[in-house]
């Protein structure tokens, strides 16, 4: 699979067992809607793409199995990772993302364009809530549950998170209800942008952030101040 072979870093221990899991990600076809709708995006196509080869199947996570930031998004984008095949890439949530985590020194370039475009996470790992496009971006709760087993999975392989960093509600929540799974956790955590959780001993500290899609830092909901704090916070943890 070409989004395994080229622009994905990760470090070489657990690799082959990381690819499994990326490849059993790729193949996957557990939400019919969401395997309907991905298709129907690679086929229709916008008509800026027309002569893009779109990916349409599950997007692979991304990044060094050794990284200490794990951020987590909802799911790939319809004309972004669910094109290029890689997460946050080719839209407009990966230009505000990219630029900031670049400032942060979380990556090597402030572009995220394409899967051949030498991008290298820095101690950064990438992955979702949900790892195929869902209709205007709104995921049913099924499928967040579908996808968790992917997530958790996940978690086992990297070797050393310290911090997530949770973009938008659902990402958040994903977080939670895994982490719920894991360990003895009392009371209710709610989404607030800004604002840090340590849930457990031994779980990361989790980040809220609002996402970086266009309709929030076009808006002005996110800016380019809010997030970079948010980022400086993860990196003083780190
Ligand atoms: S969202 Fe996750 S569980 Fe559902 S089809 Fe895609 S990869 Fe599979």
């Amino acid at each position: 699979m070409k989004a395994l072979e080229r622009g994905i870093v990760v470090s070489t221990n657990s690799l082959t067992v990381w690819k499994v899991l990326q490849n059993e990600i790729i193949n996957c076809e557990k939400c019919p809607r969401l395997v309907s709708f991905r298709k129907e995006v690679a086929r229709e196509k916008r008509k800026q793409f027309r002569d893009f080869n779109y990916w349409g199947r599950p997007v692979p996570s991304n990044g060094p199995l050794d990284a200490r930031l794990v951020i987590i998004g909802l799911a790939p984008a319809a004309h972004g990772g669910n094109r290029t095949g890689r997460m946050f890439t080719g839209d407009g949530s990966a230009k505000f993302l990219f630029l900031h985590l670049y400032t942060a020194g979380f990556v090597n370039q402030p572009i995220s364009d394409n899967i051949d475009d030498g991008q290298k996470l820095i101690d950064c790992y990438i992955t979702a809530a949900a790892h195929c496009v869902p209709p205007d971006n709104k995921l049913k709760p099924r499928e967040v549950e579908n996808c968790s087993q992917f997530l958790a999975r996940e978690f086992d392989m990297l070797e050393n998170p310290k911090a997530i960093l949770a973009l938008g509600k659902v990402a958040f929540d994903s977080v939670i209800h895994f982490a719920r799974c894991r360990y003895e956790i009392n009371g209710r955590f709610e989404f607030h942008h800004g604002k840090k959780y340590k849930i457990a001993k031994n779980f990361p500290t989790i980040f809220a952030s609002y996402h970086p899609s266009p309709r929030n830092t076009q808006t002005g909901k996110l800016t380019s101040k809010m997030f970079l704090k948010v980022l400086r916070d993860v990196r003083k943890l780190l």
